[in-house]
């Protein structure tokens, strides 16, 4: 059985060398189109930033150290430019002579990967992807020959872009961060994503939301404002699409999210050839609809599954949740399944919760707040999506609920994980059995909740707010129109409370929670502001931040 595998990184790899481990006598041969193959792509920025100092350690294997090993045919600078289905062969040509040959195979693997979006940033501007080992090359060479600060543009606020950005702060570059929506770190709903949005602040970040650029200027680029940043530098990470060229034009079924289509082994529409990791399609966990997500896990579980369907042990690549996790400036933030404006975009009906525990017990040193979102599905409790932001700890509860999701887990049941507790690790009740109680608690009824975005509606239509935190707490800083009754005296000052729909509020939530219990046990009607003023704070601010230069200079002040 001959194999040849298009394309030498994360999922070509992974299905080659899975290959070679479940049969050893497979010929198998991967072409790899730029210099290098296995590299660890997804080091690229932090050599930028002089993180990883030793340029030789972004290059994890060599077509040398792979025929070793795996007795794999490796080769680099040889790029497939065709496939003829009916032939089983494939055209080959080398980069650097322009030499063509073809090859025969019995299987096909497509590893392309994604190429960078297009037609986003103007023709004619001089700009860099950060994708390549002979990208970052570049950029260290470019920065490296400027005298003085030197100050680059980067394009695009998500994954990419903001490790760019730290990256290049980290270096002591001057960054303009270009981003055409309404927030950064678009993956997230907006009062999520208000943290990151502050420490770009705090680390000397020229922020541009709904901003674009327009063109090149002198000594730097016109945004879409009419202002001129200064740019050494243009780093464009707009995104990228599914490289499917050479599968197109082999007439191999693309699905409607522009990615290769293949079934539960990677197969595509022709049994002899299988499509894997970023330039394929991948079927949501939620929804088992096609989707896009260019992770590099998926690339090698995919690949993974491709081997063992060629092998003739198929087994099933299974759905994708689209798990993330970016650090940018010692914050982390992590995701799995849907966010809450992918849940309103496709009408599915959802449950919010917010919470803000420490990553582990508060009178150990060290601990650190975390903002954790959750969305339920309010009719099966299934758990739909989780977005977590902070410290230490956010990795660690991000995984736990892929996990769970994976396992099918229903929100509720997150009160029922046992887990490691020890004071510098955790709390007796983990973050994540917290944010299962609070689901519980809803789901049952015991309490009901407004969103921060709810919020106006409900005073609007007579609700009255309390703020049940201390005076003190109340007088730093509260929500404007609250009345402040602190919790510890709320039974003393019943006669106090107006007679209409009452919404509580503390800081993050959980006195509000016993707050709305005592009410409702003597029959008021009342809700819990959801994660309190915390996440109330987050939500309005990001709202605010779609008028970013006004929002810019208040947040930096308070
Ligand atoms: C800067 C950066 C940081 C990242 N960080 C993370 C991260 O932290 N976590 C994470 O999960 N993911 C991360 N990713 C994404 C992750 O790297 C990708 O999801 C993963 O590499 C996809 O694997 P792949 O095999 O599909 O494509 P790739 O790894 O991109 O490999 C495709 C290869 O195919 C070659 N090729 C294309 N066409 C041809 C052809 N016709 N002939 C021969 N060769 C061809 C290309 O040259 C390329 O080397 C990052 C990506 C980048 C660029």
């Amino acid at each position: 059985m001959k194999t040849i595998i298009v394309g030498g990184v994360a999922g070509g790899m992974s299905a080659a060398t899975r290959l070679r481990r479940l049969d050893e006598t497979a010929e198998i041969i991967v072409f790899e189109r730029g210099h290098y193959v296995s590299f660890a792509n997804c080091g690229l920025p932090y050599y930028v930033g002089g993180v990883i100092t030793d340029r030789s350690n972004l290059l994890l294997q060599t077509p040398e150290s792979l025929a070793s090993r795996f007795r794999l045919d490796v080769r680099v600078d040889h790029e497939v430019t065709a496939i003829d289905r009916a032939a089983k062969t494939v055209t080959v040509r080398r980069t650097q002579t322009g030499a063509e040959t073809t090859e025969t195979y019995d299987r096909l693997v497509l590893a392309a990967g994604a190429t960078a979006r297009t037609g986003i940033t103007p023709a004619g501007l001089a700009t860099r992807t950060l994708r390549t080992v002979d990208d970052v090359d570049h950029i260290t060479a470019l920065l490296a020959g400027v005298t003085g600060q030197a100050s680059a543009v980067v394009i695009g606020a998500g994954f990419i872009g903001l490790e760019a950005v730290e990256n290049l702060v980290h270096r002591g570059v001057h960054v303009t961060l270009v981003e055409f929506g309404s927030q950064v770190f678009g993956p997230f709903d907006a009062e999520m994503a208000a943290p990151i949005f502050d420490e770009l602040l705090v680390r000397g970040v020229d922020v541009r939301l709904n901003t674009t650029v327009a063109a090149a200027a002198d000594g730097g680029v016109e945004l879409s404002d009419g202002s001129v940043v200064p740019a050494d530098l243009v780093i464009d990470s707009v995104g990228v699409v599914p490289d499917t060229s050479l599968a197109a034009l082999a007439g191999i079924t693309i699905g409607a999210s522009g990615g290769i289509a293949v079934d539960g082994s990677q197969q595509t529409n022709d049994p002899a050839i299988y499509a894997v990791g970023d330039g394929v399609e991948k079927i949501d966990a939620i929804d088992d609809s096609g989707i896009l997500i260019t992770m590099a896990g998926l690339a090698n579980r995919h690949g993974r599954a491709a081997a063992d369907s060629i092998a003739g042990e198929p087994g099933t690549a299974s759905p994708a949740l689209g798990t993330a996790i970016l650090g940018i400036f010692g914050l982390t933030a992590a995701m799995v399944g849907w966010s809450e404006k992918r849940l309103v975009q496709r009408g599915r009906a959802h449950r919010v919760v917010h919470t803000h525990p420490a990553s582990h017990a508060t009178y150990y040193p060290g601990a650190e707040t975390m903002s954790m979102k959750l969305l339920v599905d309010p009719a099966t409790d299934a758990i739909l999506g989780a977005q977590i932001v902070g410290g230490s700890g956010v990795d660690k509860r991000i995984d736990i609920l892929a996990t769970a999701m994976t396992g099918g887990l229903t929100a509720s049941a997150l009160t029922r994980l046992e887990l490691a507790y020890a004071p510098q690790y955790s709390s007796a009740k983990d973050p994540i059995n917290q944010l299962g109680y609070v689901a519980d608690n809803l789901a049952a009824g015991t309490t009901r909740a407004l969103q921060w975005h709810e919020l106006a509606a409900a005073r609007a239509a007579g609700a009255v707010l309390v703020d049940v935190r201390s005076a003190a707490e109340f007088q730093s800083g509260s929500i404007p129109g609250a009345i402040n009754v602190p919790l510890d005296e709320l039974r003393d000052r019943l006669a106090e409370l107006p007679d209409a729909p009452l919404i509580v509020h503390c800081q993050v939530g959980q006195r509000g929670h016993t707050a709305a219990r005592i009410l409702s046990q003597i029959g008021l009607d009342v809700r819990n502001l959801d994660g309190g003023y915390r996440t109330w704070t987050a939500g309005v601010t990001s709202l605010g931040l779609m008028n970013v230069s006004a929002a810019k200079s208040e947040r930096i002040s308070a």
